[in-house]
């Protein structure tokens, strides 16, 4: 499935629970699968629980960018043209942090 699709089918699927719940609601919950992606993986659970955080993690992201009108694959790819965002290399090439 392609970004776009999967922000479209988050609108689909969700919009009218998004709109109500609003864009801070909406980011606490972004927060709080975040937290539990972290959690996932710092306690070894199963790839398949991690696998589901992460799904949640970018369902809710998808949420988030459709209630801030945001295009997640315009965005992302404006940002990551197939290069890094800093040294615009690919492979990057930026000194390590
Ligand atoms: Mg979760
Ligand atoms: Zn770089």
């Amino acid at each position: 499935m392609r970004i776009e699709d999967a922000q479209e089918m988050m609108r689909e699927v969700y919009w009218d629970r998004d709109r109500k719940r609003g864009i801070k609601g909406t980011l606490q919950r972004t927060r709080e699968e975040l937290v539990e992606l972290g959690d996932a993986i710092l306690e070894m659970e199963g790839s398949k629980e991690i696998e589901e955080e992460i799904a949640d993690v970018f369902a809710w992201l998808c949420s988030l960018a459709n209630l801030l009108d945001i295009d997640v694959a315009e965005a992302f790819y404006n940002k990551y043209p197939d290069t890094c965002s800093k040294c615009k290399q690919c492979p990057c090439i930026c000194p390590d942090e």
